[in-house]
């Protein structure tokens, strides 16, 4: 193994809590956290209780306070990401309600300031930048998906034009597994939008500049649909994977791995008195498939015999990667307002179901 520094083998399932700061203009007068200790221990106080209800300690691999910066989250998932040279299939989620910090902690605020990249950008550049480290024994390349479930159907989401269509799911894994031949983004755009008319990307980075180039067509295509849609980008799942496929120059075998980055759906549940028609069923949509991926992954935990993948596109699109010698890491996002305090205890209850 050259690059798995992951040692510890209690389990292929880590859980990692982080704490959003109050936002400019928020009351930070009153926090949901008590304290976050050692080993893992964050305290949970709800002020609308008293006495011993009030006060609940969740445990998790890790628990990131409101002043961790991004660079400290990446340095604390380089060695999991990494272990994708090797070959192992690693999928990393941010859950949490809208708002939490899931899309800060996966893409960052903004693409144009480096310091606050979020991990999606970092894996990116350093797998991309590691993987020619060693170029004289094993020859890796590194190419780039990027789609979005919504409403349990699946859109692509590196195309130019921000128009593609949504392909029938069959197809799109196996696109997936057979890997289709490699485009390079820097193409000519005129072969480049040729690649509109394909069933899926899979797009191959030559330098770190396409990626962030990749990064940016992703995130308007994103937003493309939350215009039209009214913030749909909080109400669908979007999914980064990574290939990665070296080639042992000197035994001359074939090493596949393969990360995938997922931003979820917000994870709060919506009145049903209140919800209606679209928003509705784009409700009962997440919660499908919040549940499902809960139960694949606390299925895995248990080392349960029968996995349910099938209950949910999301759960169908990672099959491959949850469970066998996959790695799992779920980052729980809560926001520490006394008005989150019913969602953030759930959100809690959720990730200790998987840890
Ligand atoms: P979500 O994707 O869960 O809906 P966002 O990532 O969009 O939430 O975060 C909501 C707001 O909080 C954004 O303005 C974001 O920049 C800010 N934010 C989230 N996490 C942090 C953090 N760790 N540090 C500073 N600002 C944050
Ligand atoms: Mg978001």
């Amino acid at each position: 193994l050259l690059y798995n520094q992951v040692q510890d083998l209690k389990g292929s399932i880590r859980v990692y809590c982080r704490v959003r700061p109050f936002l400019p203009g928020q009351s930070d007068g009153q926090s949901t956290v008590d304290y976050i200790g050692e080993n893992g221990n964050i305290m949970i106080v709800n002020p609308h209780k008293q006495g011993k209800d009030a006060r609940r300690v969740f445990s998790f691999n890790k628990v990131f306070g409101t002043n961790v910066t991004q660079q400290q989250v990446f340095a604390d998932t380089q060695p999991l990401i990494r272990s994708v040279l090797d070959g192992f299939n690693v999928c990393i989620f941010a859950y949490g309600q809208t708002g939490s910090g899931k899309t800060y902690t996966m893409s960052g605020p903004d693409l144009t300031t480096e310091e606050t990249w979020g991990v999606n950008n970092r894996a990116l550049i350093d797998l991309f930048q590691i993987s020619k480290v060693r170029m004289d024994i094993i020859e890796y390349e590194v190419s780039v998906q990027m789609i979005e479930i919504y409403n349990e159907q699946v859109r692509d989401l590196l195309v130019l034009d921000g128009h593609s269509k949504r392909y029938p799911f069959v197809i799109y894994f196996l696109q997936i597994t057979c890997y289709p031949p490699y485009y390079s983004l820097s193409q000519s755009t005129l072969e480049f939008s040729a690649l509109r008319n394909q069933w899926n990307h899979l797009l191959q980075i030559k330098c770190t500049q396409d990626v962030l180039d990749l990064m940016r067509i992703g995130q308007r295509n994103r937003a493309i649909g939350a215009t039209a849609l009214n913030e749909r980008s909080s109400r669908s799942h979007s999914v980064l994977t990574v290939h990665v496929q070296g080639k042992d120059l000197v035994a001359g075998s074939i090493l596949r791995g393969c990360l995938h980055l997922v931003d979820l759906a917000g994870s709060e549940r919506v009145d049903k008195s209140e919800a209606t028609g679209e928003r509705l069923k784009e409700a009962q949509h997440i919660n499908k498939s919040l549940s499902a991926l809960g139960d694949v992954i606390s299925a895995l935990a248990r080392k349960s015999t029968h996995i349910p993948y099938r209950n949910s596109k999301l759960t169908q699109v990672l099959q491959d990667s949850l469970g066998g010698q996959a790695k799992t890491l779920m980052f729980v996002h809560m926001n520490p307002e006394v008005n989150s305090i019913g969602e953030t205890v759930s959100t809690l209850k959720f990730a200790e179901r998987v840890a």
